[in-house]
């Protein structure tokens, strides 16, 4: 059995993980793997292009942009000839298994590929280029995909391998220039890419606040676009705003099907605002520089499922699929009607039919559209003013947590389009005990998506009989109908104690909802938690610096990061850095793990290589710390390497949130503010905790949360990424009894059933 694996269209950050996944698994199952090199053109032309792989080969690639394995546009295979001579070149080395990573052009030529092999295998038999024994051999060709693409523009899977990057990229660019524009009170146009599909775009926009934005599947009408856009920014900047900007998709049109080029819209708001304006093309930065976190990961599990199909071989694949993500879970679907779904998107768009082009991409895409169609208003929609207004409380509880001030940017704006008031509360519970609230306008949150920390101020509290007399009369003096509660476990704890004291304090009796935000994700009801993102993007960043900084030693590193006894970010650290080992409290530390783990290092080292790295939780065992590691490790590997202990502290919970962060805080504040408007005032007051499981977004009761928690190690009784711990682990794993974790070694099996498409899951 072998298998070849190759990149091809455009790169994409991400691809080089799924690589080294594809190698590692293969190598792993016992199955050779070649790597095939500049995509299609490598198979076409073979030679060294195409070369049996090491574990070793895929050292060192997870923090690496682009592909290592380079990638071409190949006009030979695109026709028959071509992919003749490449179904010579992988009969020649015995491949019959493929694992294609491109976008939706290299699928196709990959479905072509499948779809033709037994025809072009007869054709080489017949011309005696193989012998009739050989091509008995390889009857068929088996394919999986994985989608490579930075646009997300693939239909079927929540999310394409690389489209994270871009957001991250897309967002610092975002956030850099609205502190310009900001400071010369200047008008930004920001054009990103996206030809037919505004995913980019569209979330750029919701997680920086931007003022306006166009993409391909919501076109304006042609008449009206450039006066409506014009009003609404005057709108915009006579409600307070001092700076203009406007994210348009690159294949932005209008309703008549007209480009709606940056170009022109500098022009529109010169001539109706008289500022100057500038124009900034994204560009090609939204491809490059290292991949993050989430787009390793993906890469990472991709890879690893894409093999796993292909050695199913009990029920081969007959049809070729793609490997993709839907809910948070890896799934295979049938790539025949991911082709076909994608082509009819695009056929919508061009026949102008852009309602039927929004409903295909699916539930996530609308939603977010809605949502932003909101959030740029430059005020509240009066005419949705109800009779008698609400007032809304919202809190930040517990650590700080990036993407905080953006969900609580998100509840006032939603909460006053609905025509309610919104009170932000200082400080927690304790604050609303003291009173310390005011109400909260429009402009009051402007620019609070990009900020970290929390605006409003938070405090780790625990109730206690005098603050809930505190609370009690706050809410009835504030005339509160319903509180928002941003925070992690002990905000939820302190939520549900507000709630359990309700027969004591019948002025308690109001909806309560929490929003889960905390770095640690060790929160039930939500498979993510605000914060995490961030926080895992800013281990794996500092991981990478350390990482160069023990290049030019023989050491080994134990970083030591938060989550207390959750082991979540430990372990998606590990994953996404690929450290030998990620020690965790849910699995137990004991002397004999540590022993052989030394010993997988010392063999290593002695081998040849460089680098080291361990990741524990700050819980994982209180006796065993980092120290007793380091000092463990040090005396034990004696003269061949050196350790030293990196405890990464506050770093975690500070800096700008991610855009995931950003985008999920927005999308769980509107359903909650939904929540408190629809329960406020019922006889039996609500209390829940939202969440996102399987893709769903869900609230859970309140009064459960007891029986969802292990209170003695602060985490849910279920975590789902438990099951993702074997994947690490074989990928940095022992090879030929040498560890084989990420560092340089020298300087220099279910049944496949694809998950059918038709129902469009959310957009990660
Ligand atoms: P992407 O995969 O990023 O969409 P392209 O559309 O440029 O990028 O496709 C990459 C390569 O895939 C092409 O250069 C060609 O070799 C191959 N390819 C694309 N479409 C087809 C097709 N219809 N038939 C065969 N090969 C194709």
């Amino acid at each position: 059995m072998q298998l070849g694996v190759l990149t091809s269209g455009g790169d994409a950050p991400g691809m080089n993980a799924a690589v080294r996944a594809v190698v590692r698994t293969a190598l792993e199952r016992g199955v050779s793997v070649f790597t095939i090199h500049e995509g299609y053109q490598g198979l076409v032309d073979g030679g060294d292009d195409i070369h049996a792989a090491t574990w070793g080969d895929v050292s060192s690639i997870l923090e690496r942009g682009g592909t290592v394995l380079g990638t071409a546009r190949c006009k030979a295979f695109r026709g028959r000839e071509g992919r003749r001579a490449a179904v010579l070149n992988m009969i020649e080395r015995g491949i019959d298994r493929l694992v294609v990573i491109g976008g939706d052009g290299s699928l196709t030529g990959a479905h072509a590929l499948q779809r033709e092999w037994p025809g072009l295998v007869g054709e080489l038999a017949a011309e005696g280029s193989i012998e009739p024994n050989v091509a008995a051999r390889f009857p068929k060709l088996r394919v999986v995909g994985i989608v490579g693409s930075i646009d997300n523009d693939m239909a079927g899977t929540d999310v394409t391998l690389g489209a994270d990057t871009a957001l991250h990229r897309i967002t610092e660019a975002l956030d850099a220039i609205a502190s310009t524009a900001l400071s010369h009170r200047r008008s930004f146009v920001i054009e990103v890419m996206g030809r037919n599909c505004g995913y980019l775009a569209l979330m750029s926009a919701v997680g920086s606040g931007a003022d306006w934005f166009f993409v391909p599947e919501d076109p304006p009408p042609a008449d009206t676009w450039r006066t409506d856009l014009v009003a609404h920014l005057l709108a915009s900047r006579a409600a307070g705003r001092q700076n203009t900007v406007v994210v348009v998709a690159e294949g932005a049109r209008d309703d008549q099907g007209h480009p709606i080029a940056s170009a022109e819209i500098r022009e529109v708001i010169e001539r109706g605002l008289g500022t100057e304006v500038r124009v900034t093309v994204l560009g090609h930065v939204q491809r490059g520089g290292p991949p993050s976190a989430f787009d390793r990961n993906l890469g990472t599990l991709l890879g690893h499922a894409a093999v796993d199909a292909l050695l199913d071989g009990e029920d081969p694949v007959e049809a070729p699929i793609i490997v993709g993500m839907r809910g948070n879970r890896i799934v295979r679907l049938p790539l025949d009607d991911c082709l076909a779904q994608n082509q009819a998107i695009g056929e919508a768009i061009d026949a102008k039919d852009y309602k039927r082009a929004m409903t295909l991409r699916g539930g996530g895409f609308r939603a977010a559209h809605g949502v932003l169609r909101t959030m740029t208003q430059s005020q509240p929609d009066v005419a949705a003013v109800p009779t008698r207004p609400l007032r809304l409380a919202v809190l930040n509880a517990g650590a700080p947590a990036p993407g905080m001030n953006a969900a609580v940017r998100a509840a006032v704006r939603l909460g006053l389009d609905r025509g309610h008031e919104v009170l932000g509360v200082e400080n927690g519970f304790e604050g609303l005990a003291e009173g310390k609230l005011r109400r909260l306008e429009w402009m009051d949150v402007t620019g609070w998506a990009s900020r970290g920390g929390s605006e409003l101020g938070t405090r780790r509290s625990v109730l206690q009989g005098r603050d809930l007399y505190g609370l009690s009369r706050a809410v009835e003096e504030h005339e509160i109908d319903g509180i928002l509660v941003v925070g992690g476990l002990s905000a939820y704890t302190a939520a549900h104690k507000f709630v359990s004291e309700r027969d004591d304090y019948p002025a308690l009796a109001i909806p309560i909802v929490c929003l889960p935000a905390t770095i640690n994700n060790n929160l039930p009801g939500s498979e993510l938690s605000i914060g995490a993102d961030t926080a895992l993007n800013s281990i794996v960043g500092a991981v990478d610096k350390i990482r160069q900084s023990a290049s030019a030693q023989q050491r080994c590193f134990v970083v030591q990061v938060m989550g207390r006894r959750c082991g979540y970010l430990a372990t998606m650290s590990g994953l996404a850095t690929g450290a030998e080992r990620a020690y965790i409290h849910e699995e137990g530390v004991t002397i004999a793990d540590m022993m052989g783990d030394l010993e997988l290092l010392r063999r290593g080292f002695r081998a040849g290589r460089r680098l080291g790295l361990l990741i524990r939780a700050e819980g994982a065992n209180d006796v065993y710390d980092a120290r007793f590691m380091e000092q463990l490790f040090e005396e034990e590997g004696g003269e061949l390497f050196d350790v030293r202990v990196a405890i990464l502290g506050h770093l975690q919970q500070g800096g700008q949130p991610s855009p995931f962060d950003r985008i999920s805080a927005t999308r769980f504040a509107g359903a909650c503010v939904d929540f408190l408007i629809e329960h406020a005032r019922a006889k039996d007051p609500a209390a829940a905790y939202i969440g996102m499981e399987g893709g769903e977004t869900r609230f859970h009761d309140l009064l459960n949360l007891p029986r969802m928690v292990d209170a003695a190690c602060q985490r849910p009784k279920q975590q789902w990424w438990m099951a993702l711990r074997h994947v690490a682990r074989q990928l940095a794993r022992v090879e030929s009894g040498t560890p084989h974790g990420d560092a340089p070694l020298t300087r220099n099996s279910p049944r496949v059933t694809p998950t059918p498409i038709s129902d469009p899951g959310e957009k990660r």
